[in-house]
């Protein structure tokens, strides 16, 4: 596991190993291995098998990403809350 990637998720607030907002919301921008982006509920092909983003600090990730923050509000007690409530959104405003 990226060390990196846990110390500035946890800073964040965000707990490493989620990923729900990389599944439950469409993203429109391209992404690496997405040229059109992707749909809500399909997961990105740049989330590894551990839901970390192989991308993490590097400058192809789409900027969009960057502005996954953790919301107590909306990402819950555990990642199921947090892909229950970003898909119920995707689909309020989507
Ligand atoms: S590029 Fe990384 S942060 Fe953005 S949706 Fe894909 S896995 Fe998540």
């Amino acid at each position: 596991m990226n060390a990196l990637i846990q110390t500035d998720q946890a800073h964040a607030g965000c707990r490493p190993g989620c990923g729900a907002c990389c599944i439950a919301p469409s993203i429109t921008t391209p992404i690496p291995g997405m040229p059109n982006g992707k749909p809500a509920g399909v997961r990105c092909v740049q989330l590894d098998e551990n839901n970390l983003c192989r991308l993490f600090g590097d400058t192809t990730r789409p900027a969009v990403c960057t502005r996954f923050t953790f919301d107590a509000a909306l990402c819950g007690d555990k990642r199921e809350d947090a892909l229950a409530a970003l898909t119920e959104l995707e689909g309020a405003t989507g």
